[in-house]
């Protein structure tokens, strides 16, 4: 046993399926999941030693590659001065400024611990401000392992095949209803007969979770008009494409103002940071101006704002969108011309630093043609490139991530390894 499986074997002992977060078991594409011992620029180092480029980043964080010398210089920095005050402290003014400044939509905001934090919050304020209890997402969407949320979605919950979780009771489940993305019929008709119930729409503008889908022309632009029709709240859940998209995420590309946004991922450099903001108007209904709780020991922690704030500022300064996309466009022409020559029908939906592999003839537009695709022959794409040094999320429905520190050597690497892996298959 090398010492991935040594450590493994003694996890699964003390852990419930040997981790701490669901996916990172390869239940889905089989074999033990390594461990890694240290993680630098674009590349993982496990603890056999063994070098692999990584398209995994962190599940999203890690935009400027792993260990990057400024966020570290700005966390080692703020540990000088202390871990956590429970009062105020001036990174939290300097982090806000600086989202409300990238993503306009967002006029105040409040910082919380993780992804799941912000959009449950969000969806409380939702409520709490309109009145309302109903809530609309699209399947295959993740938001976090929100009670509410957690139904038809995707990520590690669709991995496992339990995109509904157990645990959660029925009458949580009814106040969810569930659409497919794209389908602005279905939203329309559901907004006719029920609009006056209805307190948001949460949707990931990209869904991010379930491969990578991208919206038909004007369906985004539809559900805000939707939702101005119907004074119900849009949430635009962009804790994955904010800051990886562009600067001011998803609505910033297709010029669409959410009323309230999810964050997390990348503004806390690789520490435990989310967000939520969106319109003053609305954020004023949070505690301590107005009657929706929402609260955290560790919220606005210095080492996780210094983290966020030195990752954000570097994406302001080096605004690296158009290499990330180059980067985006490699790998997936690498794929696709691949699977050509084979005759092998693939989609890969790519934006930027972000893209998703499908087995599949037919382009993904929602939950069910996500599903259709052969998983088996991503399973082997996965084995292969792990064989040979590259490292893709161990489930066909993630989306892989490019960092600036892919640049040259590494993305030529890998785009060379994947298109073997595909003839391979
Ligand atoms: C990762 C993710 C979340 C949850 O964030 P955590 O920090 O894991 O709680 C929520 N929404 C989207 C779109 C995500 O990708």
């Amino acid at each position: 046993m090398n010492t991935s499986e040594k450590l493994f074997e003694r996890a699964q002992q003390l852990m419930p399926g040997g981790v701490n977060s669901p996916v990172r078991a390869f239940r889905s594409v089989g074999g033990t999941p390594f461990f890694t011992k240290r993680a630098n620029g674009a590349r993982l180092t496990t603890a056999d030693d063994k070098e692999l480029i990584d398209f995994v980043c962190t599940w999203g964080p890690a935009i400027h590659g792993h260990n990057d010398p400024d966020v570290r210089a700005a966390i080692a920095a703020a540990l000088e001065n202390g871990t956590s005050f429970g009062t105020p402290n001036p990174y939290e003014v300097e982090m806000a400024e600086l989202i409300t400044e990238l993503v306009p939509s967002v006029e105040k905001v409040r910082m919380c611990n993780s992804g799941t934090e912000a959009t449950m919050s969000a969806i409380r304020l939702a409520r709490g401000y309109t009145g309302r209890d109903k809530i609309i997402k699209f399947a295959g969407c993740y938001h976090g392992h929100v009670d509410s949320l957690l139904v038809k979605a995707g990520s590690g919950a669709l991995t496992l095949g339990n995109p509904d979780s157990a645990g959660i009771p029925a009458s949580f489940a009814a106040e969810t209803i569930v659409l497919d993305f794209n389908d602005v019929d279905a939203l329309r008709q559901t907004f006719a007969a029920q609009g006056e119930q209805i307190a948001a729409i949460i949707v990931e503008p990209y869904p991010a979770n379930c491969g990578l889908i991208l919206p038909d022309p004007g369906f985004l632009q539809a559900l805000r008009s939707i939702c101005t029709e119907h004074t119900s709240v849009l949430i635009f859940d962009e804790v994955m494409t904010g800051y990886r998209l562009a600067a001011g995420g998803v609505q910033e590309l297709v010029g669409i103002t959410p009323d309230l946004t999810a964050m997390g991922k990348i503004i806390g450099g690789g520490l435990p940071v989310g967000a939520l903001g969106g319109r003053a108007e609305i954020m004023d209904h949070l505690a301590p101006l107005g009657p929706v709780y929402q609260a955290g020991t560790l919220s606005g922690n210095p080492l996780a704002m210094a983290a966020g704030i030195a990752s954000l500022q570097k994406l302001k300064a080096l605004q690296p969108y158009e290499r990330l996309e180059k980067m985006g466009q490699i790998i997936r022409d690498a794929l696709v011309g691949a699977a050509k020559e084979k005759g092998l029908p693939i989609q890969v939906p790519q934006v930027g630093s972000m893209f998703a592999v499908f087995f599949t003839e037919h382009p993904v537009r929602n939950y069910g043609d996500a599903t259709s695709g052969e998983t088996q022959h991503f399973n082997k794409l996965f084995k292969y490139a792990l064989d040979h040094g590259v490292y893709l999320p161990p489930s066909a429905y993630e989306t892989c991530f490019i960092s600036t520190a892919h640049e040259g050597n590494a993305i030529d690497q890998a785009a060379d390894v994947l298109a073997a892996g595909i003839r391979a298959i």
